[in-house]
């Protein structure tokens, strides 16, 4: 049985005292008692927060982290100084890092390392662009995506990880994936999954969709069979958007 989880990713969003209301809200909040919950907040108040839920179901992330181990990096944030806050996971590859900070398959898979390295858990995002799909290319697009910066891991270390696919035109636009649409890429990377590392690796491994999941249409895409939960952007914004997402299984 896969893990279903629910990850709030903040990206550049909210003040000081802002991130602490929600977080606090969330941490009253009535859950499914059967779903992981994962908050994402700016670097600035990961401690803070890491620290608020430690005793509690909300775990913390971060949207990511330096590819080097330590030194002479000026405003990176590496692995070890993450770990050391109690932050458990950390966003790899997102879209937003691809697109404006040219981020490429090469350093995201020296980020897994990294992540892998500290004890923590990647959520590698993958999923292509709008006119990539256009032009049917979006299956090669992910695999490449997968096989650049994941499919180097051995067995062992690729069940450490989760893949979170996110197409980019459903991203921050309002316009969802359907649910047919996340099933079919979803059962394309698990099947991708099962020819790198076997069938009993890939049921193992937990893929999330992300791009516009909102409450009234959470439901239909956690009920796809290899959807296991969801990367949300603007809806973890907002407490109680992001409970009834988490409540949509
Ligand atoms: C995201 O940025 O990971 C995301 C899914 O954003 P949104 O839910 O706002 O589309």
């Amino acid at each position: 049985m896969r893990k279903k989880i629910v990850a709030g990713n903040w990206k550049m969003n909210k003040s000081k005292t802002e991130a602490v209301a929600l977080a606090q809200d969330l941490l009253s909040a009535d859950f499914d008692k059967t779903v992981d919950l994962l908050i994402i907040p700016p670097f600035l108040y990961a401690s803070e927060l890491a620290e608020a839920c430690a005793d509690s179901r909300v775990q913390v992330g971060v949207q990511n982290c330096s590819e080097h181990t330590s030194g002479a990096y000026t405003g990176e944030v590496s692995v070890s100084m993450i770990r050391s806050v109690g932050v458990s996971h950390v966003l790899v590859g997102h879209s937003e890092r691809r697109e404006y900070f040219g981020e490429q398959n090469a350093v995201l898979a020296q980020k897994v390392d990294q992540v892998l390295a500290a004890g923590l858990t990647p959520i590698y995002c993958c999923g292509e662009q709008l006119s990539e799909r256009e032009k049917n290319n979006h299956f090669s697009l992910v695999k490449s995506q997968l096989e650049e910066g994941l499919f180097h891991l051995s067995a062992e270390a690729i069940q450490q990880c989760v893949i979170a696919y996110e197409p980019v035109w459903a991203i921050g636009t309002g316009v969802t994936a359907t649910a047919d649409q996340a099933q079919e890429m979803h059962a394309f990377i698990r099947q991708l999954l099962t020819d790198q590392y076997g069938e009993s690796v890939a049921q193992a491994i937990p893929v999330l969709y992300g791009g516009s999941c909102k409450p009234d249409n959470a439901q239909e895409l956690f009920a796809n069979s290899d959807v296991d939960g969801g990367l949300i952007g603007g809806a973890s914004l907002v407490a109680s958007d992001f409970v009834a997402i988490a409540n949509s299984f």
